[in-house]
């Protein structure tokens, strides 16, 4: 397990609430997980242990915190669980070290260009949220700050200073979120430097990545669980396959090499615009991409007499729908997989699936989210009258 037995502690592990680091050995916390997975979907197929990380620490690519004021000082941070108190964090043992010394930085200069932090309780004031994404493979970094209205006092100056101390730095957006909301983005964004994206390589591809599209926050794992679950898919080069919940396109893409053709729906647009743009730059012409929801996508395909070969979702942690569930049964894929981020509605969905013809063959878990409760795995699924 590489360098896991370390033992590293964290000093605002208990107010943060972030992570559970220091509670239990990495190695008890992947069997701790195995467990979590078994409690749901052991009565539908055997669970293999979890693939963890060779070094768990530093692996987020996706770095956020909110800005605020504690006794006069700009702070920036995390809110404490279920309330507006931001615990000010300097260092983070599972996020990225250089996203880290960027937040700081970014703190110092909105206390020296004299810019007014948001105030959740009043709504005034200005900057409210940093998020950072770093391709991990191509070090490419984006800096997204997220402000209260479209003014940004002395930005030229201030992204010229950002840039001069962290040449590192590839693009920074301005994104103007103007909603009393719990959501860290708002769907405003306007590129201060650079091109407004950042690009990772996964598998061998290039991606490139938008503000809100969603992308695994855990690269080097993110290639482990695409690996196993093209394997899952156990392709051949002639299938049809749907990529639900798509995202921007990675999975669908990854396996365009090696199927016959693949469509991806996803709701996000900027995903979708993203997913588009990197089937072009990777030359992939036999994918392609539709926004919409993907229950509707499925029940329209079962309509026109339409079916896939193979199904791959890869739901938010709410899971899937029985409405999904029933569409991706009318378009009577032989194969699913289903890729999860919650053991819970995993387990509920696999009923769903059973009852609509369909046996679960095996499920593996892949460590993505090191000392938190978090668990990822992926369900293999066959039709019950195919092999
Ligand atoms: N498979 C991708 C993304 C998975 S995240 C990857 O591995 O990178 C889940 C995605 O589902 C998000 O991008 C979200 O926007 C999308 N989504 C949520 N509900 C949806 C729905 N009903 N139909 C299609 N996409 C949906």
């Amino acid at each position: 397990m590489g360098n896991a037995e370390i033992n590293k502690s964290c000093p605002y592990v208990k107010e943060c609430g972030a992570c559970h680091i220091g509670e239990r050995t990495y190695e008890e916390e992947l069997a701790q997980k195995k467990q979590q997975v078994e409690a749901y979907v052991k009565k539908y197929c055997p669970v293999a242990d979890m693939a963890g990380m060779y070094y768990p620490y530093h692996y987020r690519n996706k770095v956020h915190a909110v800005f605020g004021r504690i006794k006069d000082e700009v702070v920036a941070g995390t809110y404490e669980e279920g309330t507006h108190r931001i615990i000010p964090i300097k260092s983070c043992l599972i996020e990225d070290v250089q996203a880290s010394k960027i937040i700081e930085t970014v703190t110092d200069l909105i206390k020296s260009f004299k810019i007014w932090v948001y105030n959740e309780d009043t709504c005034r004031g200005l900057m409210r949220h940093i998020l950072i994404r770093k391709g991990m493979s191509t070090k490419q970094i984006m800096v997204v700050l997220v402000t209260a209205g479209p003014e940004f006092p002395h930005k030229k100056n201030f992204v010229a200073k950002l840039r001069e101390i962290h040449p590192e730095i590839t693009t920074i957006v301005q994104n103007i979120n103007d909603q009393n909301t719990t959501m860290v983005l708002g769907e405003k964004n306007k590129a201060l430097y650079g091109n407004g994206y950042i690009e990772d390589v996964l598998c061998g591809l290039r991606f490139r990545i938008s503000p809100s599209s969603f992308y695994q926050i855990n690269s080097a794992q993110a290639q482990v669980l695409y690996k196993k679950a093209i394997q899952a898919a156990a392709l051949t080069g002639t299938e049809t396959v749907i990529d639900a919940y798509c995202g921007i396109g990675t999975i669908g893409m990854i396996m365009a090499t090696k199927a016959k053709r693949v469509t991806g729906i996803e709701l996000n647009n900027d995903a979708v615009r993203d997913a588009k743009e990197n089937a072009k730059r990777n030359n992939i012409d036999n994918i392609r991409f539709v926004v919409g929801d993907a229950t509707e996508y499925m029940t329209s395909m079962s309509e026109n007499a339409e079916h896939a070969d193979v199904l791959v979702l890869d739901p938010p942690r709410s899971g899937s729908t029985e409405s999904f569930v029933k569409a991706a049964a009318s378009i009577a894929p032989k194969r699913i997989v289903y890729i999860s981020c919650n053991p819970e509605t995993l387990g509920r969905d696999l009923e769903w699936f059973r009852k609509a013809g369909y046996r679960a063959v095996k499920a593996e878990g892949v460590d993505m989210f090191a000392f938190t409760n978090h668990t990822e795995a992926i369900v293999t699924m066959q039709r019950k009258d195919s092999r």
